[in-house]
């Protein structure tokens, strides 16, 4: 099977990680870093050598700088749909934290149209359906990210479609942020939240009952859990797995370590992503690649993932219709 050409959902998608390498070096070079494109990437990609995940996060410094204006945002959003549109995606959650982007002065408003004009641009021209999910981050305040949530709402229907919180869960544990995403479920805005990444279960289990969490980034450490394992099942709680990025910020130590196929099998629902396409230098089809060569997913199990990403995508309702269609035709063609 060629995993290249098969229809696939992806919804765990960071903005920045993942910014086209040409593109990052044209807005360097604009700055008057005259850099290469190969000597970019040492700069923003990390390998299989990296350490934790503060080590990855690192990376992101250097790209997040040169995210600061309205053409920058809308451009990398706009190639964030056409790079992902070439593996025939054909619905994707691309996630970004308005506030790392205030750094020239933009309102996080501004912030957050730009971005959603590049998508739409994309969507447009790619024909791959794209859709925001707003991140509030755990080292900024309440006011901040109350902000955020205001403005997820706000934009809910025209191109932003939930909200998620990120940062270091063991520094600042999910409780912290109850009253941020009590407002959230106050708006029925949808949730997905990272957690059980660098910490244990009851971070996952923390993001699903105090903060409403309905998809949870990642959600290695739930193997540990066999209880909390039965409630995500029950309540359809969705993990966004990204295997290289796990390996790459220790959320596990080998792929060999991975609970993905474990949690599969127990009927977990679960999804594969990319995270940060160019910081961890993947995309999703490698990702798939991985399941199919490494984890011995056949077809069948591959086909169920895309529909379990589709089912627990926060896409408009008659839209996850037409492209449940859409998949389901060029599965036919397998
Ligand atoms: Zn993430």
């Amino acid at each position: 099977m060629d995993m290249k050409s098969i229809p696939k959902v992806e919804l765990h998608y960071h903005l920045d990680g993942s910014i086209n390498l040409e593109l990052l070096a044209e807005f360097m070079n604009e700055s008057n870093d005259s850099v290469s494109v190969d000597e970019i990437k040492s700069l923003v990609q990390v390998d299989s050598n990296c350490k934790s995940l503060r080590e990855y996060l690192k990376k992101f410094q250097l790209i997040t700088k040169h995210m600061q204006t309205d053409y920058a945002l809308e451009k990398t959003a706009y190639h964030a749909v056409k790079d992902t549109s070439s593996h025939n995606v054909k619905y994707l959650e691309v996630r970004f934290a308005p506030w790392l982007h205030v750094n020239d002065g933009l309102s996080i408003e501004e912030i957050i149209k730009y971005v959603l004009l590049g998508l739409k641009k994309g969507e447009n021209e790619f024909g791959t359906i794209a859709r925001a999910i707003l991140v509030c981050l755990r080292n900024d305040n309440i006011e901040k990210n109350i902000e955020i949530i205001e403005q997820a709402n706000h934009f809910l229907g025209k191109g932003v479609v939930g909200v998620d919180l990120a940062g270091d869960e063991n520094k600042y544990p999910q409780r912290n942020y109850k009253r941020i995403f009590e407002r959230a479920q106050d708006y029925k805005l949808p949730i997905t939240i990272h957690a059980g990444e660098a910490a244990g279960p009851e971070s996952i289990r923390d993001a699903i009952e105090l903060l409403g969490a309905k998809r949870i980034g990642h959600g290695i450490s739930l193997i540990e859990d066999y209880d909390l394992i039965n409630i995500v099942k029950e309540k359809n709680i969705t993990l966004e797995i990204c295997p290289t990025s796990n390996v790459q910020t220790k959320a596990v130590n080998s792929l060999h370590d991975h609970p993905l196929r474990r949690l599969y099998d127990m009927g977990v629902p679960i999804t594969i992503n990319t995270d940060n396409c160019t910081v961890s230098n993947t995309n999703i089809t490698k990702e798939y690649q991985l399941l199919a060569d490494y984890f011995k997913f056949t077809q069948k199990d591959l086909q169920q993932i895309v529909y379990t990403a589709l089912e627990a995508s926060f896409a408009e309702k008659l839209l996850k219709k037409d492209i449940k269609k859409i998949i389901k035709d060029e599965f036919t063609v397998y």
